[in-house]
């Protein structure tokens, strides 16, 4: 049971410490807002940029509170380190290029120090660390004061592009090409530091997943039965978000929005329900001139109104809009950061074009939108597996190449993307089959975090494994 007002025990108190992009930590700070208001003391280690990108959700996981509970959530941390990058990449959204990107992926060896000091100060009162899977070595540290590590896992996968691999001892049947697939070859040091972070997962008390059982029923039994590991199925995280104003600004740096996305919300609330193709690719991927031009004459072409986010350091779609394309009437641009959960939200949104982020696909899930798939890298090529075979929710464009950078994608033809959105956002047959899944998708989603959902009982289940381990470390005198 979870400790209430009048225990004579203090409130449990987990430490949550994220990566610093906000692909990671978005979703990790909602996870800790999740246990907040469950009665959990949560502290987010990170930097002070980064905390101010989700104080609107700190400050909703206190607000939330009965006064006498007041602040029990808080983001501290160091200062960003010095890597060499420039302040505007400090947040990392739009890493413009190579080099940025793989200084940004070093601090995840850094903040070993500041991590350090927090728990020799505090383990005491500490029960757990949910510490992303990136920060591998945190296991050892967490170890060393008795305390449960509880991993925020990352994924990635194992000479011919063409090559069609059956993934092995999957619940379901998967076959990716070798191309889509990361090459230990070409990049032996993310390969091994991947080998690393998934050799400590093992190592950890359990795994934290922003994901819902009847999302992926076989995986989570996979998981326990097959693979022997403790996996809480605590998401989707950004619904605990609710829909207010913390909402909005949420992952925002110091929670401003550009006027462009608050405009965004006002322009879809104009439009019919289901006509508006939501375009965002998460917060790293830079297109190249040339596909920027195909990607616009794909919309053109498709027919259908569309709100396109573009990250800082992209071409500019003036340029490559086709001459003439009624842009007021069937188009809107958000330049930077879009209140993406608030867009997916609106009636008006009847597809999501996404790069199958994990925390985009969850959100697009637990908001009904059928997705046009368009992986690049990471996990996303299993992401779309998932979403067009097995949960039937989307369709994909026919992304092939593994390659955060564009340098070696191939092009991606503008017909084939306006075939794909017509596909998922045709009111007839298929579309129509699909949005009746997405919507029975959305509604199992709300149900699994609501109290006696899937997801509620695992967070509820996770809480009292955590209490009984207090016991036995007060017995054991640790
Ligand atoms: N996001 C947002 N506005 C943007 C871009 C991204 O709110 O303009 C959020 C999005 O809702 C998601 C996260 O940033 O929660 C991106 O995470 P994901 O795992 O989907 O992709 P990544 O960017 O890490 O590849």
């Amino acid at each position: 049971m979870a400790p209430t007002e009048g225990d004579e025990q203090p409130p449990l108190r987990m430490l949550f410490f994220p990566f610093l992009l906000p692909g990671h930590l978005i979703p990790m700070a909602d996870m800790a807002a999740l246990f907040a208001a469950r009665g959990i003391r949560c502290t987010i280690l990170t930097t002070p940029l980064q905390a101010s990108t989700i104080r609107s959700i700190v400050d909703r996981a206190n607000t939330s509170l009965g006064s006498h509970e007041k602040r029990r959530t808080g983001a501290i941390g160091p200062p960003f380190p010095d890597i060499g990058l420039p302040p505007s990449a400090e947040s990392g959204i739009g890493l413009i290029s190579k080099d940025y990107n793989d200084r940004f992926l070093r601090t995840a060896e850094l903040p070993q120090e500041p991590f350090r000091r927090f728990l020799s100060s505090h383990h005491a009162e500490i029960d757990a660390v949910v510490s992303d899977g990136l920060f591998h070595w945190s296991v050892d540290d967490a170890a060393e004061h008795g305390i449960l590590r509880i991993t925020n896992p990352f994924e990635a996968c194992p000479d011919d592009p063409a090559t069609i691999v059956s993934l092995p001892g999957l619940p379901h049947r998967v076959v990716e090409l070798r191309g889509q697939m990361m090459d230990p070859v070409k990049r032996p040091h993310e390969w091994a530091w991947f080998q690393l972070i998934h050799a400590t997962d093992r190592w950890s008390y359990g795994e934290l997943f922003n994901s819902f059982h009847e999302l992926e029923p076989a995986y989570a039994e996979h998981y326990r039965a097959t693979l022997h590991r403790r996996a809480c199925l605590v998401g989707p995280v950004a619904l605990a978000s609710g829909s207010g104003k913390d909402v909005t600004s949420r992952g925002a740096v110091a929670g401003a929005l550009s006027p462009e996305s608050i405009g965004c919300l006002r322009w879809l609330d104009e439009k019919p329900a289901s006509s508006v193709l939501y375009v965002s690719f998460g917060t790293m991927k830079i297109f190249s001139p040339e596909q920027m031009r195909e990607l616009a004459r794909g919309l053109d072409l498709s027919g259908k109104n569309f709100v396109w986010v573009i990250a800082n350091g992209s071409a500019s779609t003036d340029l490559c809009m086709p001459v003439g394309f009624p842009m007021a009437h069937r188009g809107y641009i958000v330049r930077g950061w879009a209140p993406q959960v608030l867009i997916l939200n609106r009636p008006a949104v009847g597809g999501y074009m996404t790069h199958c982020g994990w925390n985009s696909t969850l959100e697009a899930v637990s908001a009904g939108v059928p997705m046009v798939t368009w992986p690049w890298y990471a996990d996303q090529f299993h992401n779309e597996k998932l979403v067009v075979e097995v949960l039937e929710v989307g369709f994909g464009v026919g992304a092939e190449d593994y390659a955060i950078w564009m340098e070696t994608h191939r092009l991606i033809g503008s017909e084939v993307i306006a075939e794909s959105i017509r596909k998922v956002m045709k009111e007839e047959g298929d579309g129509d089959t699909i949005r009746k899944k997405a919507e029975e998708l959305r509604d199992k989603a709300r149900a699994a975090v609501e109290k006696g959902g899937s997801s509620y009982d695992d967070v509820g289940q996770l809480m009292e494994e955590l209490i009984a381990r207090r016991c036995c470390r007060r017995t054991a005198g640790e």
